[in-house]
């Protein structure tokens, strides 16, 4: 038989690792991240998040240093003070961590210099990271390359993805290993300029995507995503695997453990995001991918949602044969700058679900545009709408699904108030009184997870 002449060149694996700040709170968190990153070589990257939380009564160090950067503008006098404290946090950390000869104290100096002549919330906010960086550098012996080198906002304020990407790539490459920290880049004047919070979550994504990763993993405390909010069923099962398309569906309606904006990046370059546990490494996590031949366990992925909703209602007979209309209802919204949720309609009513935050103090502005742009016969408010978002690329191929959520909800004595169904078949939206609106979760979740019906 001829020989096999293919080049079978070992493709290096490539993993972005970002550290959320409870997993670096203190060095005891450090060492457990040091011992995860050192048991995979392929680990290369890692972004790290200012140190957070070591108890429930304790500040995140991004928190003490946005404080400090107010102190800075309203009463120097007490900036030194503060800054003490912040020092000493990391004091703790490289100490418990025995990095000899290793100091902060000309960081330290510069920031306090900032503070006193110049204050910039950005830059102060954005030296939790950059500090952490330093030590998980220097610990690891990684090479340190500072956010503000290979992160670049344009004009708006939004990334400046190619030349982010192709900077972050060719410093990356050079590096081997490196520490980048996360939550801050460099805006087009030239100076550091922060994500919103949550951030560092972004950064990870873009160096994975950047250096085409083959995972992005995302350590935090909890072994993943979970079916429902812990806070309303106990002890829920956890997710395995989900898409994209499913998280961003999840996640919009308020399950959160990654920043919203972390998907993007990774997501383009087809990189699964794995989320792990800092605490119980030995957990495998919630995988987030593209697309999955994997069942799920389930038939529904997961259940979020909110209340504080509220459902405008526009009658109009003959609102069917009008070309046009839902237009100039949706201009009401647009021209009081309110987003709306949903859209459910039926022949001659169309529903028009939003934020009450958002709406109400603005509600009468928007009920007469309505009545000026479209003429309707009657427009209702109805306030106390919870939304649950049941979501599961599982329904699709799924009898009944829809049929268990309502017996279940008539079981547990709930009224549906509205009901909307993507044309996906991903998600089912129902909207309950807030009220209800836990008794609905719980009963959604016994249906699917507990009895499997
Ligand atoms: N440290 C920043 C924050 O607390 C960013 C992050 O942790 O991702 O928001």
């Amino acid at each position: 038989m001829a020989e096999n002449k293919v080049d079978k060149k070992v493709k290096t694996v490539t993993k972005v690792v970002k550290f959320g700040g409870s997993s670096l709170a203190d060095a005891a968190q450090f060492k457990k991240v040091g011992d995860i990153i050192r048991a995979d070589k392929d680990r290369r990257f890692v972004v790290p998040s200012a140190p957070g939380k070591r108890h429930s009564g304790d500040t995140k160090v991004t928190d003490m240093l946005i404080h400090i950067y107010h102190t800075a503008t309203e009463d120097k006098t007490k900036v030194k003070e503060e800054l003490l404290k912040i020092e000493a946090r990391y004091e703790e950390i490289i100490e418990g961590l025995d990095l000899k000869g290793f100091s902060l104290e000309k960081d330290f100096q510069e920031i306090e210099q900032s503070l006193m002549t110049d204050p910039d919330l950005d830059y102060t906010a954005s030296r939790g990271e950059y500090l952490n960086g330093r030590i998980m550098a220097e610990y690891l012996d990684y090479e340190f390359i500072d956010a503000k080198d290979v992160i670049f906002f344009n004009d708006e304020g939004k990334l400046n993805t190619y030349k982010t990407e192709k900077t972050m790539a060719e410093r990356l490459k050079k590096a081997g290993t490196a520490v980048i920290p996360g939550f801050y880049g460099m805006g087009k004047d030239g100076r550091v300029k922060t994500f919103s919070r949550g951030g560092s979550d972004i950064t990870g994504s873009i160096v994975a995507g950047a250096v085409k990763a083959d995972v992005y993993e995302n350590w935090t405390d909890v072994s993943g995503f979970l079916v429902a909010d812990p806070r309303i069923v106990k002890n829920p099962a956890g997710i395995k695997t989900i898409t994209y398309r499913e998280l961003r569906e999840l996640s919009y309606m308020g399950a959160s453990v990654l920043h919203e904006e972390a998907i993007f990046p990774v997501r383009s370059a087809g990189i699964p995001i794995n989320i792990r546990n800092t605490n119980a490494p030995e957990d495998a996590g919630t995988w987030i991918v593209e697309s999955t031949g994997m069942k799920p366990d389930y038939t529904i992925t997961g259940i979020a949602g909110k209340k504080g909703f509220c459902a405008v209602l526009i009658t109009k007979s003959l609102m069917n044969s009008e070309v046009g209309f839902g237009r100039k209802v949706l201009q009401a919204f647009e021209e009081n700058d309110i987003n709306f949720e949903h859209m459910p309609s039926g022949i001659d009513t169309m529903t028009i679900v939003v934020h009450e935050d958002e709406f109400l103090h603005k509600e009468q502005n928007v009920v007469s545009a309505i009545h000026r742009l479209a003429s309707p016969d009657a427009v209702e408010i109805e306030t106390d709408l919870a939304l649950i978002a049941v979501v599961g690329r599982g329904m699709k191929s799924n009898r009944g699904t829809a049929g268990r959520i309502f017996s279940a909800l008539s079981h547990a004595r709930v009224n549906v108030r509205m009901i909307d169904q993507g044309s996906s078949e991903l998600n089912i939206i129902i909207g309950v009184e807030n009220a209800d609106f836990e008794t609905a979760v719980k009963a959604i979740y016994d249906i699917f997870v507990e009895t499997q019906m």
